[in-house]
């Protein structure tokens, strides 16, 4: 079966581009009946760090994607590493080079001259009178011929082997290096298609030589575009968003973004908003794009606003009121009560938990609110005398209800015979201090009986 995997460098947060390529193997390993496996690749010891390890992991599991398996991290691997290289040597695939730096720099400038990759002298030369001088093991290239890469995403593509250099397999610490790493740690791993960032390529055809020298299979690739901002540029700081945590920072949802991020770069056909199950019957990492994707937010937002409108209302309620609680904002003590109460009135118009926050902002409002001047012009004593009447409707009605409400108001115009302009802007600037919000009947619905007749008497007294 297909086994993928994601395979971050734990030197940062979790990349919005990284997130998209864990989110390709996770849907392409779950499309076809396969596996999916995350390898921590923390063989650079200086840069790899736990925050970012954790940091990592708290990306994905927010985005919803778990490794089917205990999480690999490389770095404990180091002794396999080895002793591949043991057998590569063994196999005279590798070779031990005691070039120095100086020289490796001299080495470096006559083959870039010549226009090929560099070879160190060692390569067929006998060991030096002191063979335990510190040197690093190499992997021996063919010289001539071609390595194909038969990319699943960008086609085939071919490299001349006079091109690609003598790999260093270890350093002179013992220490191995990312190249290897990789390909022992996917062979062992079982890994059948390698799904990552295109700037990867050229490893492949590296490693595809690794994997020959040792007689294994060859996995599948597929280097898919990096991610840029909507004007086209790699994307930066200056876009707004890198982190996936930023994004959920932003109010997004994580089936919202993964939605969005899987249609970055792949598609299928006009469909735009979809549930996982049918991202999973539709997704093949062949019908991702060469061209490089680009972030576009108002297809974000939308897409994102679709899935709010779905989300369970108590789901929603505890996220907006972690958003309003993190933004600092001063809540009643009834806060969450009166935000569950309001979610379901507001959360179609909502593209972001932020957004939903302002949205539910009335409801929050402590009484006696301050009315806007705009209101407080608007209560002549007719008007005073008509929400008085209407007052007493109001707290009459039997069902408390968005629908009932919407009925009870338009048969209280009819009785007054007076258009609803004559007494809705004046009730909604009551209710609401003019804040934001929906149609009276909902926001009515929201703040419920008490609070509603409240408001109103608080702005009739
Ligand atoms: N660790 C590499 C990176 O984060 C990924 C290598 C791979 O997927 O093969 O760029």
């Amino acid at each position: 079966g297909v086994v993928t995997r994601f395979a971050p460098s734990p030197t940062g947060f979790l990349h919005i581009g990284g997130a998209r390529t864990a989110l390709f193997n996770w849907l392409y390993a779950r499309h076809t009946g396969g596996k999916f496996l995350i390898r921590v690749e923390d063989t650079d010891r200086e840069r790899s760090t736990d925050a970012a390890v954790a940091a990592i992991f708290e990306g994905l599991d927010w985005l919803g994607l778990k490794s089917d398996e205990e999480p690999i991290f490389q770095y404990s691997r180091a002794d396999r590493h080895r002793e591949v290289v043991q057998e590569l040597l063994a196999k005279g695939r590798a070779y031990r080079c005691w070039m120095t730096v100086e020289e490796l720099e001299a080495a470096r400038e006559k083959a870039r001259a010549e226009g090929r990759a560099i070879r160190s002298p060692w390569r067929d030369a006998p060991p030096p009178a002191d063979p335990s001088a510190p040197h690093v093991i190499r992997f021996k290239g063919p010289l001539d011929g071609e390595t194909l890469v038969d990319d699943m995403v960008k086609g085939p593509v071919t490299f001349r082997n006079i091109e690609l250099d003598d790999l260093v397999l270890l350093r002179n610490d013992g220490a191995p290096t990312y190249n290897l790493a990789v390909v022992v740690d996917d062979h062992d791993m079982g890994v059948t298609h390698v799904i990552r960032g295109d700037d990867h390529l050229n490893n492949a055809a590296r490693q595809s030589l690794i994997y020959k020298a040792m007689e294994w299979d060859v996995p599948a690739f597929a280097h898919i575009p990096l991610i840029h901002g909507p004007d086209g540029a790699k994307l930066s700081k200056r876009h707004g968003a890198q982190a996936v945590g930023e994004f959920a920072d932003m109010g997004y949802i994580p089936e919202g973004l993964r939605n969005y991020l899987a249609r970055l770069g792949w598609g299928h056909g006009d469909d735009e908003v979809f549930n996982d199950a049918q991202a999973i019957e539709w997704f093949d990492v062949k019908d991702v794009v060469k061209a490089p994707a680009r972030l576009d937010w108002a297809k974000l937002n939308f897409i994102n606003s679709q899935h709010l409108r779905q989300a369970d209302d108590a789901r929603l309620t505890a996220l907006t009121l972690k958003a309003l609680t993190a933004a600092g904002t001063d809540l009643p003590a009834d806060a969450e009560a009166r935000i569950a109460s309001t979610v379901p009135q507001v959360k179609e118009g909502a593209k972001t938990i932020l957004e939903l926050g302002e949205h539910v902002a009335f409801a929050l409002k402590v009484r006696p609110l301050t009315l806007e001047e705009k209101t407080a012009k608007q209560l002549s004593e007719e008007t005073v005398a008509r929400l008085a009447r209407l007052r007493e409707h109001l707290a009459a009605a039997p069902v408390w209800g968005v629908a009932e409400l919407e009925a009870l108001l338009k048969s209280f115009a009819e009785s007054e015979a007076v258009g609803f302009g004559k007494f809705g802007p004046p009730l909604r600037g009551i209710l609401t201090g003019g804040a934001q919000a929906p149609d009276l009947n909902k926001i009515m619905a929201a703040l419920g009986r008490d609070e509603s007749l409240g408001r109103l008497d608080d702005a009739l007294a």
